[in-house]
């Protein structure tokens, strides 16, 4: 099953993925976390990626596909995997179908206004990636996670100036793959402007809808 998960930036595919993982037992590939590993680690890629990123800038194609193709040779994907971050440009969605066939493309809808509250709020764990948010997921201890009692901060392309350039370049690059995945008969729309903590979230459960009908 290899799937992608299409949708703004905070739209919630690094939440969403972290359920759908378990359920389907693949694994969650983030073009963005293979970046920050790469920044992590100071490695060549890690070095050149960090100030585009840090401007909201995409990073050239040859860094993220050699990240992706080797994160995709581990044993892991070899039944498929929840993708996210990548394809982000028409050019990149045309790479994407010579590494590997999708089966299904997930794409996450929501309002700008939800995205930009979602953003200017979010934080995250530096060791479990656990995602809380300063008004809505409030953590037990202010800057500690909950889960692991790691470090919580915020990442730098969510500050509003930053996050302004992302969603335009979301609108003006990623956007138009809906409807190239919409045209190949792969694409489903998931509404998600309900915060999945909410009980009438039915987000995963629409997700699991589209699954299970692949294995079927
Ligand atoms: P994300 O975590 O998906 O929001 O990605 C964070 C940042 O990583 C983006 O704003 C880009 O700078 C960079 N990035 C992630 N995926 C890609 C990609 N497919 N192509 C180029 N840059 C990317």
């Amino acid at each position: 099953m290899k799937i992608l998960l299409l949708g703004a930036p905070s739209a919630g595919k690094g939440t969403y993925a972290s359920r759908l993982k378990e359920i389907y037992n693949l694994p969650h590939i983030s073009a963005g976390d293979l970046l920050r590993d790469a920044i992590k680690e100071k490695n060549e890629f890690g070095l050149q990626a960090k100030e585009l990123m840090d401007h909201g800038k995409l990073v050239p194609n040859e860094i993220i596909l050699k990240l992706l193709k080797k994160r995709l040779e581990k044993k892991d994907t070899q039944k498929g995997f929840l993708l996210d971050g990548f394809p982000r440009t028409s050019e990149q969605a045309k790479m994407m179908q010579e590494i590997s066939e999708l089966d299904k493309v997930l794409n996450f809808d929501l309002d700008k206004q939800v995205i930009i509250d979602r953003c200017a709020g979010r934080i995250i764990c530096k060791d479990c990636g656990e995602i809380f948010h300063l008004k809505k997921i409030i953590p037990k201890v202010a800057g500690i996670c909950d889960k692991c009692q790691g470090e919580l901060y915020q990442r730098d392309d969510d500050k509003p100036e930053i996050l302004e350039k992302r969603l335009n370049l979301y609108h003006k690059q990623t956007a138009p793959l809906i409807q190239f995945y919409k045209d190949k008969g792969i694409l489903e729309v998931i509404p998600a402007d309900v915060d999945i903590r909410d009980p009438n979230c039915r987000i995963i459960e629409d997700c699991c809808e589209v699954l299970d009908k692949l294995k079927e």
